[in-house]
């Protein structure tokens, strides 16, 4: 983290970008200038344009009757396992679209193919999170019309991708049991942020020490009342009640975002 603002210390070396009435900050420019105010109305700015743009991505989605969902973890918590499962699952009762996220490969976009969704990559170059315009680059891509949920698989980082707004509907924290039972403590501003949180790998809770009642202490703190469900995608164990929250949010969503009213 930044010590400034407790920003991400990503967000003070954007690389270049033009696109439009958009302004990015060129990296050699972080430097330079009258030193910190300078620099936080820099990130603000930078945290401004990604908000409207958001806002466009959440039209186009509404526009379409999509409902959107952004997936965060680290690396290895089960963010394309868990999709699997939900395409396996739910794609005979809606259309399910996935945009994957990662800084290289396409890995993660051809096993959600694989398991029959319609599926785009984004490989961000380096980058450690997705951001509204790089969303809004991959939504060109599909059909939005044919469409009912789409997911958004981010980047595996717990810092900065909850700083960038996507333009979805719901903001999702997969956990996982090896990661460590600390992690609601160590990465606040991750947990503070989301809607729902999964905690996937429960059935290796025999096997590593992990406290789910300190982990759920730490969680309730930040984010009271949140939403948990505990699962496995390796056992099954959890995954209906996950599908039925999503269907149950999906069919809400839908009563009260009427698509293609929007102007
Ligand atoms: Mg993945
Ligand atoms: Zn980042």
């Amino acid at each position: 983290m930044d010590p400034i603002q407790g920003k991400p210390s990503c967000l003070m070396g954007l690389r270049g970008k033009r696109d439009g009435s958009w302004l990015f900050v060129h990296q050699n420019q972080r430097n330079k200038g009258s030193g910190m105010a300078k620099r936080i109305q820099v990130v603000e700015k930078i945290l401004s344009a990604n908000d409207r743009l958001a806002k466009e991505n959440q039209q186009r989605l509404d526009k379409a009757g999509v409902f959107g969902l952004n997936f965060m973890a680290s690396p290895g918590a089960g963010k394309t396992s868990l999709i699997e499962h939900m395409i396996q699952r739910l794609s005979d009762q809606m259309e399910l679209a996935v945009i994957d996220g990662d800084v290289a490969t396409s890995i993660d976009a051809d096993r959600a193919a694989a398991a029959g969704a319609t599926a785009v990559q984004i490989n961000t170059g380096g980058e450690c999170h997705l951001d509204a315009v790089m969303l809004h680059g991959a939504l060109d891509e599909l059909d939005l019309e044919s469409f009912d949920l789409l997911i958004v698989e981010n980047v595996g980082n717990l810092i900065c991708p909850m700083s960038f707004q996507l333009g979805t509907h719901r903001n999702i924290l997969i956990a996982s049991v090896p990661e460590g039972d600390d992690k609601p403590y160590k990465y606040p501003g991750m947990y503070r942020g989301v809607d729902a949180l999964v905690i996937n790998k429960i059935d290796l809770l025999p096997y590593v020490p992990f406290d789910m009642g300190y982990f759920r202490k730490g969680v309730e703190i930040l984010n009271p009342g949140l939403i948990t469900f505990p699962l496995s995608c390796r056992t099954g164990e959890g995954l209906e009640e996950w599908m039925n929250w999503i269907k149950d949010a999906l069919r809400e969503h839908s009563r009260t975002k009427e698509p293609s009213t929007e102007e």
